[in-house]
């Protein structure tokens, strides 16, 4: 199966400086999310033009919380396009199959068994250590069904094509809405808006507490 590549394959050690965020890029995360992204620490699949597609989490958040989802779709014409096939039934369709196609549920393992090895690598390079609470756990349902398609996309374009057979099948399925060689990021989220900001809240909440 061919999707194209990201513009940063995570894959490519040579390409680390495209990998750690900026802090453009983490800022155009909090304007796709809604919301101020904490403990991003790569970006692990862009947009063609540069844009994240995928934010990877550390493996344990600043506040001591163990995080099993190290990749999160943050871009809105994915997440939107996968909330599509969802709701499609399509996760069914997928956890049926892998009872019944040995092949396919030994590539789901293999997946599964990738998606860990990537987080620990993540967490390495992060510098947050070991996370025994989350050993052996990944995400989205693997290695034994399938509850995110969210998650089997961002773990198949952090991974590049080959080693998530489901995300590799579901990305496949939103071409219709989103390929990995055309930019789909003008009026997908409002870049001119004001960045939400953690530290704003905080500072409101301050202030109230000092008026109190
Ligand atoms: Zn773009």
């Amino acid at each position: 199966m061919f999707y194209g590549r990201p513009i940063v394959p995570a894959t490519d050690s040579s390409a680390t400086g495209g990998r750690v965020p900026t802090q453009q890029d983490l800022d155009t995360l909090s304007l796709q999310l809604h919301r101020p992204v904490r403990d991003v620490v790569e970006i692990p699949a862009r947009c063609i033009c540069g844009n994240p597609l995928v934010a990877a989490t550390a493996p344990r958040l600043s506040n001591g919380i163990p995080f099993p989802t190290t990749y999160y779709l943050t871009h809105p014409i994915l997440t939107a396009a996968a909330s599509r096939l969802e709701a499609a039934g399509l996760m069914n369709e997928m956890t049926d199959r892998l009872a019944t196609d040995t092949e396919l549920a030994a590539e789901y393992q293999k997946a599964h068994e990738s998606y860990i090895a990537a987080r620990e690598a993540i967490g390495e390079r992060a510098g947050t250590g070991p996370v025994p609470e989350i050993s052996g756990i990944s995400a989205g349902g693997m290695p034994t069904r399938v509850k995110c398609l969210h998650v089997l996309i961002g773990h198949s374009l952090a991974a590049g094509p080959g080693v998530n057979p489901l995300g590799d099948e579901a990305l496949a399925g939103v071409a219709q809405w989103w390929t990995a060689d055309k930019c789909y990021c003008e009026g997908a989220w409002d870049a001119a808006a004001p960045v939400p900001n953690k530290d704003l809240s905080r500072h409101v909440k301050h202030l109230n507490k000092q008026e109190g």
